[in-house]
Protein backbone atom coordinates (compact mmCIF):
# COMPACT_ATOMS: atom_id res chain seq x y z
CA UNK A 1 0.00 0.00 0.00
CA UNK A 2 1.69 3.48 -0.87
CA UNK A 3 1.76 5.87 1.68
CA UNK A 4 3.53 8.95 2.57
CA UNK A 5 5.98 7.06 4.96
CA UNK A 6 7.05 5.21 1.97
CA UNK A 7 7.82 8.27 -0.48
CA UNK A 8 10.28 10.77 -0.74
CA UNK A 9 8.54 14.35 -1.92
CA UNK A 10 12.04 16.12 -2.04
CA UNK A 11 11.50 18.29 -4.95
CA UNK A 12 7.84 17.27 -5.77
CA UNK A 13 4.78 19.20 -5.37
CA UNK A 14 1.47 17.12 -3.79
CA UNK A 15 -1.88 17.94 -3.81
CA UNK A 16 -3.17 16.53 -0.59
CA UNK A 17 -7.34 16.26 -0.33
CA UNK A 18 -7.62 17.16 3.06
CA UNK A 19 -10.51 17.37 5.44
CA UNK A 20 -10.86 21.08 6.33
CA UNK A 21 -14.61 21.19 6.87
CA UNK A 22 -14.39 22.72 10.03
CA UNK A 23 -17.37 24.50 12.42
CA UNK A 24 -17.63 28.44 11.99
CA UNK A 25 -18.55 30.75 14.30
CA UNK A 26 -20.91 33.75 12.91
CA UNK A 27 -17.26 35.80 12.63
CA UNK A 28 -16.22 33.23 10.64
CA UNK A 29 -13.21 31.86 13.43
CA UNK A 30 -12.61 27.93 13.14
CA UNK A 31 -14.34 26.78 16.42
CA UNK A 32 -12.66 23.21 16.70
CA UNK A 33 -9.04 22.96 14.78
CA UNK A 34 -9.36 18.97 15.05
CA UNK A 35 -9.21 18.28 11.25
CA UNK A 36 -6.82 20.78 10.34
CA UNK A 37 -4.31 19.40 13.18
CA UNK A 38 -5.48 15.45 11.74
CA UNK A 39 -3.99 16.44 8.81
CA UNK A 40 -0.61 17.91 10.16
CA UNK A 41 1.49 14.71 10.21
CA UNK A 42 1.29 14.30 5.94
CA UNK A 43 1.58 17.94 5.63
CA UNK A 44 4.95 17.92 7.97
CA UNK A 45 6.05 14.67 6.29
CA UNK A 46 5.93 16.16 2.81
CA UNK A 47 7.09 19.49 3.80
CA UNK A 48 10.36 18.12 5.65
CA UNK A 49 11.21 15.78 3.00
CA UNK A 50 12.07 19.23 0.58
CA UNK A 51 8.40 19.38 -0.85
CA UNK A 52 5.70 21.40 -1.05
CA UNK A 53 2.14 21.03 -0.47
CA UNK A 54 -0.78 22.41 -2.57
CA UNK A 55 -4.01 21.91 -0.25
CA UNK A 56 -7.74 21.25 -1.51
CA UNK A 57 -10.37 20.48 0.54
CA UNK A 58 -14.16 21.35 0.81
CA UNK A 59 -16.23 23.23 3.28
CA UNK A 60 -20.06 22.89 3.65
CA UNK A 61 -22.73 22.17 1.25
CA UNK A 62 -22.45 25.16 -1.56
CA UNK A 63 -23.76 23.02 -4.36
CA UNK A 64 -21.42 24.12 -7.23
CA UNK A 65 -21.85 27.73 -6.65
CA UNK A 66 -19.48 30.38 -5.25
CA UNK A 67 -21.00 31.29 -1.58
CA UNK A 68 -18.82 33.69 -0.14
CA UNK A 69 -19.65 32.01 3.70
CA UNK A 70 -18.26 28.53 2.27
CA UNK A 71 -14.80 30.24 1.47
CA UNK A 72 -12.26 28.25 2.80
CA UNK A 73 -10.10 32.19 3.08
CA UNK A 74 -11.43 31.33 6.55
CA UNK A 75 -9.40 28.72 7.80
CA UNK A 76 -5.79 30.00 6.77
CA UNK A 77 -5.59 31.82 10.20
CA UNK A 78 -6.02 28.33 11.75
CA UNK A 79 -3.80 26.59 9.49
CA UNK A 80 -1.12 28.55 9.46
CA UNK A 81 -1.65 29.03 13.35
CA UNK A 82 -1.42 25.07 13.57
CA UNK A 83 1.17 24.70 10.40
CA UNK A 84 3.47 27.70 11.75
CA UNK A 85 4.07 28.82 8.78
CA UNK A 86 2.18 30.75 6.25
CA UNK A 87 -0.21 29.59 3.71
CA UNK A 88 -0.56 30.80 0.40
CA UNK A 89 -4.39 30.95 -0.17
CA UNK A 90 -4.65 30.34 -3.82
CA UNK A 91 -8.52 32.18 -3.98
CA UNK A 92 -9.52 29.57 -7.04
CA UNK A 93 -9.20 25.63 -7.61
CA UNK A 94 -8.15 25.55 -11.43
CA UNK A 95 -7.31 28.08 -13.62
CA UNK A 96 -4.07 30.14 -15.11
CA UNK A 97 -4.04 32.35 -11.80
CA UNK A 98 -4.20 28.88 -9.53
CA UNK A 99 -1.14 27.34 -12.19
CA UNK A 100 1.06 29.78 -11.64
CA UNK A 101 0.47 29.93 -8.25
CA UNK A 102 1.42 26.26 -8.01
CA UNK A 103 3.84 26.59 -10.50
CA UNK A 104 5.92 29.34 -8.28
CA UNK A 105 5.84 27.51 -5.03
CA UNK A 106 8.98 26.47 -3.37
CA UNK A 107 10.26 23.47 -1.59
CA UNK A 108 8.63 23.63 2.05
CA UNK A 109 5.84 25.67 1.21
CA UNK A 110 1.99 25.40 0.87
CA UNK A 111 -0.94 27.01 -0.50
CA UNK A 112 -4.55 26.27 0.06
CA UNK A 113 -7.16 26.08 -2.87
CA UNK A 114 -10.45 27.62 -2.66
CA UNK A 115 -13.58 25.36 -1.48
CA UNK A 116 -13.42 22.19 -4.43
CA UNK A 117 -17.58 22.33 -3.81
CA UNK A 118 -17.68 25.71 -5.53
CA UNK A 119 -17.40 23.84 -8.79
CA UNK A 120 -20.48 20.99 -9.15
CA UNK A 121 -17.45 19.09 -11.03
CA UNK A 122 -16.44 18.10 -7.79
CA UNK A 123 -19.49 16.11 -6.55
CA UNK A 124 -20.48 15.31 -10.47
CA UNK A 125 -23.55 17.28 -9.76
CA UNK A 126 -26.11 17.35 -10.85
CA UNK A 127 -25.07 14.28 -13.05
CA UNK A 128 -24.33 12.22 -10.68
CA UNK A 129 -28.00 12.57 -8.99
CA UNK A 130 -29.24 11.68 -12.35
CA UNK A 131 -30.55 14.81 -14.31
CA UNK A 132 -28.81 14.21 -17.32
CA UNK A 133 -27.53 10.49 -16.70
CA UNK A 134 -29.21 8.17 -19.58
CA UNK A 135 -31.93 5.35 -18.99
CA UNK A 136 -28.83 2.67 -18.80
CA UNK A 137 -26.72 4.37 -16.43
CA UNK A 138 -29.20 5.23 -14.17
CA UNK A 139 -30.49 1.53 -14.19
CA UNK A 140 -27.02 0.60 -13.46
CA UNK A 141 -27.34 3.02 -10.87
CA UNK A 142 -24.00 4.79 -11.52
CA UNK A 143 -23.20 7.40 -14.38
CA UNK A 144 -20.39 7.62 -16.11
CA UNK A 145 -17.85 10.89 -15.78
CA UNK A 146 -19.71 14.24 -17.81
CA UNK A 147 -17.01 15.92 -19.68
CA UNK A 148 -16.92 19.06 -17.96
CA UNK A 149 -15.86 16.80 -15.05
CA UNK A 150 -13.18 15.27 -16.27
CA UNK A 151 -11.49 18.32 -17.52
CA UNK A 152 -12.04 19.82 -14.08
CA UNK A 153 -9.81 16.76 -12.50
CA UNK A 154 -7.39 17.26 -15.19
CA UNK A 155 -7.15 21.12 -14.40
CA UNK A 156 -6.44 20.01 -10.94
CA UNK A 157 -4.17 17.20 -11.63
CA UNK A 158 -1.94 19.66 -13.66
CA UNK A 159 -1.13 21.62 -10.42
CA UNK A 160 1.30 18.43 -8.69
CA UNK A 161 3.46 15.66 -9.11
CA UNK A 162 1.91 13.51 -7.21
CA UNK A 163 -1.14 13.00 -5.39
CA UNK A 164 -2.45 12.29 -1.62
CA UNK A 165 -5.98 11.25 -0.32
CA UNK A 166 -5.78 12.59 3.67
CA UNK A 167 -9.49 13.02 3.72
CA UNK A 168 -10.83 10.11 5.22
CA UNK A 169 -14.21 11.69 6.20
CA UNK A 170 -14.91 11.95 2.04
CA UNK A 171 -13.57 8.40 1.49
CA UNK A 172 -16.94 7.06 0.61
CA UNK A 173 -17.90 9.77 -2.04
CA UNK A 174 -16.83 9.52 -5.67
CA UNK A 175 -15.69 12.83 -5.94
CA UNK A 176 -13.32 14.31 -8.45
CA UNK A 177 -10.88 15.27 -5.22
CA UNK A 178 -11.18 11.67 -3.76
CA UNK A 179 -11.67 9.25 -6.46
CA UNK A 180 -11.03 10.20 -9.80
CA UNK A 181 -8.00 12.42 -9.80
CA UNK A 182 -5.54 9.05 -8.82
CA UNK A 183 -6.15 8.22 -12.30
CA UNK A 184 -3.30 10.81 -13.04
CA UNK A 185 -0.77 10.46 -10.85
CA UNK A 186 -0.13 6.28 -11.59
CA UNK A 187 2.41 5.24 -9.41
CA UNK A 188 2.45 8.52 -7.47
CA UNK A 189 -1.12 8.24 -5.62
CA UNK A 190 -0.65 7.46 -2.26
CA UNK A 191 -2.75 7.48 1.08
CA UNK A 192 -1.82 10.08 3.99
CA UNK A 193 -0.90 9.58 7.53
CA UNK A 194 -5.06 9.48 8.42
CA UNK A 195 -6.58 7.18 6.43
CA UNK A 196 -3.43 5.02 6.74
CA UNK A 197 -4.72 4.90 10.42
CA UNK A 198 -8.15 4.55 9.67
CA UNK A 199 -7.75 1.74 7.42
CA UNK A 200 -5.53 0.12 9.72
CA UNK A 201 -7.96 0.34 12.92
CA UNK A 202 -10.81 -0.79 10.60
CA UNK A 203 -8.99 -3.68 9.24
CA UNK A 204 -7.48 -5.00 12.46
CA UNK A 205 -11.22 -5.07 13.92
CA UNK A 206 -12.70 -6.43 10.86
CA UNK A 207 -9.91 -8.72 9.21
CA UNK A 208 -7.57 -9.94 12.64
CA UNK A 209 -9.69 -9.51 15.81
CA UNK A 210 -8.62 -11.15 19.26
CA UNK A 211 -11.69 -12.96 20.46
CA UNK A 212 -13.91 -12.71 22.21
CA UNK A 213 -15.33 -9.84 19.33
CA UNK A 214 -17.77 -7.19 20.72
CA UNK A 215 -19.92 -4.87 18.33
CA UNK A 216 -22.04 -2.21 20.71
CA UNK A 217 -24.72 -0.89 18.23
CA UNK A 218 -26.56 1.85 19.74
CA UNK A 219 -28.71 4.99 18.10
CA UNK A 220 -31.83 6.17 16.49
CA UNK A 221 -32.71 3.74 14.06
CA UNK A 222 -32.00 -0.01 13.26
CA UNK A 223 -32.58 0.87 9.18
CA UNK A 224 -29.48 3.21 9.45
CA UNK A 225 -27.69 0.09 10.75
CA UNK A 226 -28.67 -2.68 9.03
CA UNK A 227 -25.94 -3.84 6.26
CA UNK A 228 -23.41 -2.62 9.08
CA UNK A 229 -25.17 -5.60 11.51
CA UNK A 230 -25.62 -7.79 8.92
CA UNK A 231 -22.40 -7.74 8.37
CA UNK A 232 -20.91 -8.04 11.57
CA UNK A 233 -22.60 -10.98 12.46
CA UNK A 234 -19.94 -12.82 10.12
CA UNK A 235 -17.12 -11.43 12.29
CA UNK A 236 -18.82 -11.16 16.19
CA UNK A 237 -19.20 -13.18 19.26
CA UNK A 238 -21.17 -11.01 21.21
CA UNK A 239 -23.77 -7.93 19.07
CA UNK A 240 -25.35 -5.37 21.78
CA UNK A 241 -27.91 -3.92 20.95
CA UNK A 242 -28.67 -0.45 22.48
CA UNK A 243 -30.39 2.63 22.39
CA UNK A 244 -33.60 3.64 20.06
CA UNK A 245 -32.98 0.97 17.57
CA UNK A 246 -33.50 -1.38 20.77
CA UNK A 247 -37.47 -1.34 20.99
CA UNK A 248 -38.10 -2.05 17.44
CA UNK A 249 -36.53 -5.99 18.41
CA UNK A 250 -38.36 -5.53 21.73
CA UNK A 251 -41.65 -5.29 19.76
CA UNK A 252 -41.06 -7.50 17.16
CA UNK A 253 -40.16 -9.87 19.93
CA UNK A 254 -43.93 -9.56 21.53
CA UNK A 255 -42.96 -6.97 24.66
CA UNK A 256 -44.80 -3.55 25.38
CA UNK A 257 -42.79 -0.19 24.00
CA UNK A 258 -45.61 2.45 25.35
CA UNK A 259 -44.49 5.41 23.05
CA UNK A 260 -40.51 4.57 22.57
CA UNK A 261 -39.44 5.23 19.51
CA UNK A 262 -39.86 2.08 16.87
CA UNK A 263 -39.75 1.51 13.32
CA UNK A 264 -43.35 -0.57 12.50
CA UNK A 265 -41.85 -1.61 8.96
CA UNK A 266 -38.94 -3.08 9.90
CA UNK A 267 -40.41 -5.53 12.78
CA UNK A 268 -39.59 -8.42 10.29
CA UNK A 269 -36.43 -7.67 9.59
CA UNK A 270 -35.91 -7.70 13.04
CA UNK A 271 -37.01 -11.37 13.55
CA UNK A 272 -34.73 -11.93 10.78
CA UNK A 273 -31.53 -10.84 11.96
CA UNK A 274 -32.03 -12.48 15.41
CA UNK A 275 -32.24 -15.80 13.83
CA UNK A 276 -29.44 -15.09 11.33
CA UNK A 277 -27.07 -14.15 14.62
CA UNK A 278 -28.62 -17.55 16.11
CA UNK A 279 -27.83 -19.30 13.20
CA UNK A 280 -24.69 -18.17 12.95
CA UNK A 281 -23.85 -19.15 16.76
CA UNK A 282 -23.28 -14.58 17.57
CA UNK A 283 -24.70 -13.49 21.58
CA UNK A 284 -27.71 -11.16 20.08
CA UNK A 285 -27.71 -9.43 23.24
CA UNK A 286 -30.69 -6.67 23.90
CA UNK A 287 -31.52 -4.65 27.20
CA UNK A 288 -32.67 -6.23 29.68
CA UNK A 289 -34.16 -3.09 31.81
CA UNK A 290 -34.78 0.86 31.08
CA UNK A 291 -35.52 4.29 32.29
CA UNK A 292 -38.87 5.04 31.20
CA UNK A 293 -39.93 8.76 30.49
CA UNK A 294 -43.08 10.39 30.82
CA UNK A 295 -41.85 12.99 27.88
CA UNK A 296 -38.82 13.30 25.33
CA UNK A 297 -37.46 15.79 28.34
CA UNK A 298 -34.66 16.13 30.70
CA UNK A 299 -36.94 16.98 33.45
CA UNK A 300 -39.70 14.26 32.39
CA UNK A 301 -40.57 12.09 35.34
CA UNK A 302 -39.31 8.70 35.10
CA UNK A 303 -38.91 5.23 36.46
CA UNK A 304 -36.92 2.46 35.87
CA UNK A 305 -39.07 -1.12 33.86
CA UNK A 306 -38.18 -4.19 32.76
CA UNK A 307 -37.74 -3.39 28.56
CA UNK A 308 -40.43 -5.30 27.59
CA UNK A 309 -42.78 -3.38 30.14
CA UNK A 310 -42.98 -0.24 28.43
CA UNK A 311 -46.42 1.76 29.27
CA UNK A 312 -48.67 3.73 27.24
CA UNK A 313 -47.64 7.77 27.54
CA UNK A 314 -43.93 6.67 28.67
CA UNK A 315 -40.87 6.38 26.13
CA UNK A 316 -37.94 4.41 27.16
CA UNK A 317 -34.79 7.03 26.73
CA UNK A 318 -31.72 5.41 28.43
CA UNK A 319 -30.77 1.57 29.58
CA UNK A 320 -31.49 0.71 32.90
CA UNK A 321 -28.92 -0.69 35.86
CA UNK A 322 -29.32 -4.11 35.24
CA UNK A 323 -28.88 -3.67 31.67
CA UNK A 324 -25.72 -1.39 32.55
CA UNK A 325 -23.88 -4.43 34.74
CA UNK A 326 -25.27 -6.85 31.61
CA UNK A 327 -23.43 -5.19 29.27
CA UNK A 328 -20.30 -3.91 31.36
CA UNK A 329 -19.30 -7.64 32.13
CA UNK A 330 -19.67 -8.57 28.08
CA UNK A 331 -17.60 -5.42 27.37
CA UNK A 332 -15.24 -6.59 29.93
CA UNK A 333 -14.36 -10.06 28.73
CA UNK A 334 -14.29 -9.18 25.34
CA UNK A 335 -10.63 -8.54 23.68
CA UNK A 336 -11.95 -6.52 20.44
CA UNK A 337 -14.77 -3.68 20.46
CA UNK A 338 -16.27 -1.50 18.05
CA UNK A 339 -18.63 0.65 19.52
CA UNK A 340 -21.02 2.91 16.93
CA UNK A 341 -24.55 4.79 18.72
CA UNK A 342 -25.46 5.72 21.71
CA UNK A 343 -27.55 3.56 24.54
CA UNK A 344 -29.67 6.62 25.17
CA UNK A 345 -29.86 10.36 24.68
CA UNK A 346 -27.18 11.21 26.23
CA UNK A 347 -27.46 14.72 24.94
CA UNK A 348 -29.74 14.88 27.80
CA UNK A 349 -28.03 14.63 31.47
CA UNK A 350 -30.56 12.21 33.32
CA UNK A 351 -30.57 9.77 30.32
CA UNK A 352 -26.35 9.27 29.59
CA UNK A 353 -25.87 7.18 32.16
CA UNK A 354 -26.04 4.02 30.08
CA UNK A 355 -23.68 5.50 27.40
CA UNK A 356 -21.34 7.12 29.84
CA UNK A 357 -21.36 3.36 31.50
CA UNK A 358 -20.40 1.42 28.33
CA UNK A 359 -17.65 4.15 27.19
CA UNK A 360 -16.44 3.45 30.46
CA UNK A 361 -16.79 -0.42 30.43
CA UNK A 362 -14.73 -0.18 27.05
CA UNK A 363 -11.81 2.30 28.38
CA UNK A 364 -11.46 -0.61 31.59
CA UNK A 365 -11.07 -3.15 29.06
CA UNK A 366 -8.97 -1.14 26.79
CA UNK A 367 -6.19 -0.22 29.62
CA UNK A 368 -6.45 -3.79 30.36
CA UNK A 369 -4.96 -4.80 26.73
CA UNK A 370 -8.30 -5.08 24.94
CA UNK A 371 -8.55 -3.19 21.56
CA UNK A 372 -11.42 -0.74 20.92
CA UNK A 373 -12.90 1.19 17.51
CA UNK A 374 -14.96 3.86 18.60
CA UNK A 375 -16.93 5.66 15.35
CA UNK A 376 -20.12 7.11 13.90
CA UNK A 377 -20.45 10.62 14.71
CA UNK A 378 -23.17 10.44 18.14
CA UNK A 379 -20.41 7.84 19.47
CA UNK A 380 -17.69 10.06 18.86
CA UNK A 381 -19.69 13.32 19.98
CA UNK A 382 -20.19 10.98 23.17
CA UNK A 383 -16.85 9.93 24.31
CA UNK A 384 -15.43 13.53 23.49
CA UNK A 385 -18.10 15.39 25.35
CA UNK A 386 -16.95 12.33 28.42
CA UNK A 387 -13.54 12.94 28.00
CA UNK A 388 -12.50 9.54 27.19
CA UNK A 389 -11.74 9.70 23.69
CA UNK A 390 -7.85 9.56 24.95
CA UNK A 391 -8.94 6.08 26.56
CA UNK A 392 -10.08 3.68 23.57
CA UNK A 393 -7.77 2.62 21.34
CA UNK A 394 -9.11 4.73 18.30
CA UNK A 395 -11.66 6.89 17.64
CA UNK A 396 -12.58 7.18 13.96
CA UNK A 397 -12.91 10.59 11.93
CA UNK A 398 -15.64 9.56 9.38
CA UNK A 399 -18.53 8.36 10.76
CA UNK A 400 -20.54 7.78 7.62
CA UNK A 401 -17.00 6.52 5.61
CA UNK A 402 -16.56 4.05 8.55
CA UNK A 403 -19.75 2.55 8.49
CA UNK A 404 -20.13 1.51 4.49
CA UNK A 405 -16.38 0.38 5.09
CA UNK A 406 -17.99 -2.04 7.59
CA UNK A 407 -20.72 -2.95 5.40
CA UNK A 408 -18.22 -4.75 3.56
CA UNK A 409 -18.55 -1.80 0.48
CA UNK A 410 -15.45 -0.45 -1.57
CA UNK A 411 -15.07 3.46 -0.72
CA UNK A 412 -14.61 4.93 -3.84
CA UNK A 413 -11.59 7.08 -2.19
CA UNK A 414 -9.43 4.02 -0.80
CA UNK A 415 -10.41 2.02 -4.33
CA UNK A 416 -8.46 4.53 -6.50
CA UNK A 417 -5.44 4.58 -4.50
CA UNK A 418 -5.72 0.94 -3.55
CA UNK A 419 -6.92 -0.40 -6.79
P1 LIG B 1 -27.77 7.65 15.33
O1 LIG B 1 -27.46 8.88 14.58
O2 LIG B 1 -28.67 6.70 14.63
O3 LIG B 1 -26.53 6.97 15.86
O4 LIG B 1 -28.63 8.09 16.58
C1 LIG B 1 -28.14 8.93 17.58
C2 LIG B 1 -29.30 9.54 18.30
O5 LIG B 1 -30.11 8.52 18.85
C3 LIG B 1 -28.88 10.44 19.44
O6 LIG B 1 -29.26 11.76 19.15
C4 LIG B 1 -29.68 9.89 20.62
O7 LIG B 1 -30.27 10.89 21.40
C5 LIG B 1 -30.77 9.05 19.97
N1 LIG B 1 -31.27 8.01 20.85
C6 LIG B 1 -30.56 7.08 21.50
N2 LIG B 1 -31.37 6.32 22.26
C7 LIG B 1 -32.63 6.78 22.10
C8 LIG B 1 -33.89 6.41 22.64
N3 LIG B 1 -34.03 5.40 23.50
N4 LIG B 1 -34.98 7.11 22.23
C9 LIG B 1 -34.84 8.13 21.35
N5 LIG B 1 -33.66 8.52 20.82
C10 LIG B 1 -32.57 7.86 21.19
Amino acid sequence: MLTVDNFNFSGKKAIVRVDFNVPLNSSFEVTDDNRIRAALPTINKILSDGGSAILMSHLGRPDGKVVEKYSLKHVVPAVEKALGKPVKFAGDCVGDKVESMAAGLKAGEVMLLENLRFYEEEEGKPYHLGKDATEEEKKAGKASVKESQKEFVKNLSKLADCYVNDAFGTAHRAHASTALIAAHFPGNSMFGYLIGKELHAMDKVLHSPEKPFTAIMGGAKVSDKILVIENLLDKVDNLIIGGGMTYTFIKAKGGIIGNSLCEEDKLDLALELIKKAEAKGVKLILPIDQILADKFDNEANTKIADIDKGEAGMMGLDIGPKTIKLLSDVIEGSKTLLWNGPMGVFEMKNFQKGTVSVAEAITRVTAKGAYSLVGGGDSVAAVNKFGLAEKVSYVSTGGGAMLEYIEGKELPGIKAIRG
